[in-house]
């Protein structure tokens, strides 16, 4: 399966939006979004009024990309969230939040998911005291994420955790910055997400 290699900030500019996809750089003016506020490309500038299909598709294609998935997978949480109970878009998203290599971006221990994932598939993480080094484990209320004690001074994981402690964590996680570990307290509500996506322009289209 293909991965993206190709610039990151690229991303975020075709879809005009902050996909947090590097680190402290996002947060900074040296962002892509901040600095070129329209899509990448030669016709980047002078791309027309966009369809009811197309508005689908660059949603869908947003959330795939913030939360870095594959479109196989990405339609896999689709159809389990769809078999779930609740409102569809939403359990997508909690699905989403619940995986491991999220749940350790949330905690700062990684600058951003990508590098989470690939953290977390180095097996530096403990969930509930076992090693579990599969990034699309998914978290349950109360599940403690912890860095494994002979991963505890690699400097990717401490330098993020220290850049996150000042930003502050959400709401559904807590964090013991000096023991590594962290706590999954509850499936956020769609609310406390706060992400800028309308996630039901993705159901539509998947429901087609
Ligand atoms: Fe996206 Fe971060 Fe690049 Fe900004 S700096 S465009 S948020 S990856």
């Amino acid at each position: 399966m293909a991965r993206y290699t190709g610039p990151s900030c690229r991303l975020c500019r075709r879809e005009g939006e902050k996909l947090f996809l590097k680190g402290a750089r996002c947060y900074t003016e040296k962002c892509g979004v901040e600095r070129r506020k329209y899509p990448p490309g030669q016709h980047g500038q002078s791309r027309g009024k966009l369809s009811d299909y197309g508005m689908q598709l660059r949603e869908k294609q947003k959330v795939r990309r913030m939360y870095w998935i594959m479109e196989d997978q990405f339609r896999l949480y689709f159809h389990k969230a769809s078999r779930m109970k609740g409102v569809t878009g939403e359990v997508l998203l909690q699905l989403l939040e619940r995986r491991l290599d999220n749940a350790a971006f949330r905690m700062g221990f990684a600058v951003n998911r990508r590098e989470a994932r690939q953290i977390v598939k180095h097996g530096h993480f403990l969930v509930n005291g076992k090693r579990v080094d599969i990034p699309s484990f998914l978290l349950r209320d109360g599940d403690v994420v912890e860095v494994r004690e002979s991963s505890r001074e690699l400097q990717a994981i401490t330098e993020s955790l220290s850049i996150a402690g000042h930003r502050g964590f959400p709401v559904w996680v807590e964090v013991d910055a000096k023991s590594l570990k962290g706590k999954f307290v509850r499936v956020p509500s769609r609310d406390e997400m706060q992400l800028p996506v309308q996630e039901q322009l993705i159901v539509e289209l998947y429901s087609k």
